[in-house]
């Protein structure tokens, strides 16, 4: 089995966080330590929101390189994913192609809330564009009315089939909403991560199934150990079942194959002995 967090940010920007975070992950080796200590094999990877301060990077560019740098050294735990802001236009889109030339990067992450814009918006089409040329993920913070509804993703799942797109935090209290999207729209997935609870994550069990259910943490906001209790504690899972979810499924979406598990397994082993 191998263990694909889906939801993690890294990098120099949290310290400038007014409200520290739960967890320290501002270098690699603090994010290491909590993937050795919660068996987060690998992480997808990407920056964390940009609240001013001394280290100042609202293109996100400062914040994508260091998680390359990171990702370059240690390329058997940390999948780098892109960040932008759609706002940007075609700032955003060289830094996507950065990302993909320069970096290697394999995913994207997208904030309505903290960037501002409509999650289905116009802002955000030619981003999608771009995701769906590289074949990249795409995952979206989701929750609140107005900019982050998780509904308002059915017209992108629809309009982008190629793209799977992982909905995090199963939307906060808009669960409900977002297992319809997810039932609707198969190349959409819902992520754990976040404040959500063992009984939200039970409904989407139920009516979604285990196949679009992945789990996440939102390291180093929430602690990974509280996310994966919760999947744990879901009554009548199988083994099968609770691996596709802990990281089969985000495995087979990022092409992770077998040898690249077994690279990461005996990194994994090498680690702890
Ligand atoms: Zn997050």
């Amino acid at each position: 089995m191998i263990v694909v967090d889906a939801h993690v940010h890294m990098g120099p920007g949290l310290a400038n966080h007014a409200a520290p975070p739960l967890l320290k992950a501002e270098t690699v080796e603090q994010t290491l330590e909590i993937f050795d200590r919660s068996g987060i094999d690998v992480g997808c990877t990407f920056a964390p929101l940009i609240e001013g301060g001394d280290f100042e990077d609202y293109e996100y560019e400062r914040s994508n390189r260091f998680i390359y740098d990171a990702a370059k050294r240690h390329a058997d735990r940390f999948i780098g994913y892109c960040r932008v802001n759609p706002n940007l236009g075609q700032q955003a889109l060289d830094e996507m192609r950065r990302c993909k030339e320069e970096y290697g990067f394999r995913g994207l992450k997208l904030h309505p809330d903290w960037e501002y814009f409509y999650l289905n918006g116009p802002t955000v089409r030619p981003i999608l564009d771009r995701a769906a040329e590289y074949g990249w993920p795409v995952i979206f913070h989701t929750g609140y009315y107005p900019l982050s509804q998780p509904t308002l993703a059915m017209p992108l799942a629809e309009a982008y089939p190629t793209i799977n797109f992982l909905l995090a935090h199963l939307s906060y209290r808009h669960t409900a909403d977002a297992i319809v999207v997810a039932e609707r729209c198969k190349n959409v997935y819902l992520e754990t991560s976040g404040n959500a609870t063992a009984l939200a994550i039970r409904e989407v069990l139920k009516s979604v199934g285990p196949g679009q259910l992945v789990y996440g943490s939102d390291l180093p906001y929430t602690e990974p150990d509280d996310v994966m209790e919760k999947i744990a504690l879901q009554p009548e899972l199988s083994a099968d079942d609770r691996a596709l979810i802990l990281g089969g499924t985000m495995a087979r979406l990022l092409g992770l194959n077998a040898a690249t598990r077994s690279t990461v397994r005996a990194a994994a082993q090498g680690r702890l002995s």
